[in-house]
């Protein structure tokens, strides 16, 4: 097996089994690894630290697989770490969960890269990393081998393959075609999701138990603003929860198509829910000139940040739109807030939130913090791996 050599103090932050190796921790190589071939991690002293799959594209050069050098990393290995990220689910969701369900997170679930989601028997998978590319046939195997699904779909068409050197791919990989619409149910809500052309895999999985929150805190009567909406799944939740209704603001009109099918889906009548395509950035400005206001405002943009380099932009994005949001409220209203920049911490979307209230003039407090659900862990050597965060706040 090929070795890579780090410079010195560069094994500190593997020692802590954080799974990325820096093109900058990289002192050399006996030879070159190929793009996703697994190769030795070894310390400036000679200590051997990693398996891990090389990225010769990549500024994460290498992306570790195990710690343990007794462990090889074959066939096998790829069918234990799915097997047991998928064992792992069935402790944290009881039934009507089951119907879509991420079963597998990436390097927080042990496959650096690796995305695995559920959405009733179809499943897709989704590669970001060269090493788990390398070793697609293996988990395609795998996955028909257990003999739970009856469609495995690949959504690789994300631009964030490009760093790793790889193409955009997707297409049905293994079993029957499914409908265009794939049906899922969350909460006592129904969803149709997209598979082939909805974002991410084809639905916000990743809002689930957040969607559930808000639900509990919607009364009647409430209106509510479903800002950056997609298929609108805050909007049926709320409606479904007794509010008076809700409007849905979204960019495109495939996603706000889909809300509507999601709102007849649920038996809820036209007169609940409006629609509006617009850049939310400035339609909530023509709310609030139009004096229109809400009881509920939910802001779940896209990630404003995709790089380090693009956060104090993003800041001020955040900032505007819950500047925006706030003036919206009704005094005593709900601001469900979210940001899912990585880069942006926590602490500093507190901020950014905390500075927007003092610009709208209104005194708001947090009433509950949110984040990922359970089924988009986050490993504590890999802090990266939290991304998702939300505020509400009740705003006077
Ligand atoms: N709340 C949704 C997910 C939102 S994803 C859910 O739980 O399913 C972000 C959405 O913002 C996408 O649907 C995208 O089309 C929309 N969007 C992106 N930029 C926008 C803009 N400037 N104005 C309005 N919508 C925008």
């Amino acid at each position: 097996m090929k070795s890579i050599f780090l410079n010195p103090g560069r094994q500190k932050s593997l020692k802590r089994m954080h799974p990325w190796v820096f093109a900058s921790a990289i002192k050399g190589m006996e030879n070159a690894p190929e793009s996703g071939e697994i190769c030795n991690v070894i310390s400036q002293g000679g200590e051997w630290l990693a398996y891990a799959a090389y990225s010769p594209k990549s500024k994460i050069r290498a992306r570790v697989w195990s710690w343990d050098q007794s462990e090889e990393v074959d066939a096998d290995f790829i069918a234990r770490q799915i097997g047991k990220s998928i064992e792992r689910r069935a402790l944290f969701f009881d039934t009507k969960y089951k119907s879509a369900c991420r079963e597998f997170h990436a390097e927080s679930d042990g496959i650096p890269g690796l995305i695995i989601d559920r959405y009733n028997s179809v499943r897709v998978i989704q590669i970001l990393s060269a090493g788990t590319e390398h070793w697609r046939d293996a988990i395609l195997e795998y996955l028909i081998s257990r003999g739970d699904c009856t469609s495995i779909y690949e959504r690789s068409n994300v631009e964030v393959r490009q760093l790793e050197g790889l193409a955009e791919r997707s297409g049905l990989l293994w079993g029957e075609e499914f409908p265009e619409f794939v049906q899922i149910e969350e909460s006592g809500c129904k969803f149709l999701v997209d598979i082939r052309h909805g974002h991410k895999t084809g639905f916000y999985l990743d809002q689930r138990e957040n969607r559930a929150f808000f639900s509990r805190l919607v009364h009647e009567n409430d209106s509510i603003l479903d800002c950056f909406s997609y298929s609108g799944s805050f909007a049926v939740a709320g409606l479904l929860s007794g509010a008076e209704n809700v409007l849905s603001v979204d960019s495109s009109s495939s996603a706000l198509d889909l809300a509507a099918k999601n709102i007849t889906l649920n038996g809820i009548a036209d007169d609940q829910w409006e629609c509006v395509r617009a850049d939310a950035f400035e339609h909530l400005r023509k709310l609030r000139d139009q004096g229109r206001t809400f009881d509920i405002v939910v802001l779940d943009p896209p990630k404003f940040a995709s790089t380090p380099s693009h956060l104090q932009r993003a800041a001020r994005g955040y900032k505007d739109i819950n500047i925006l949001g706030m003036k919206l409220l009704n005094p005593g209203g709900l601001l469900y807030t979210f940001s899912c920049s990585g880069g942006l911490s926590p602490e500093l979307f507190q901020k950014i939130v905390a500075d927007a209230a003092l610009d709208a003039r209104r005194r708001a407090s947090i009433v509950h913090f949110l984040g990922q659900p359970a089924d988009h862990p986050v490993a504590l050597a890999f802090p990266e791996s939290r991304y998702l965060k939300g505020l509400v706040c009740r705003v006077e």
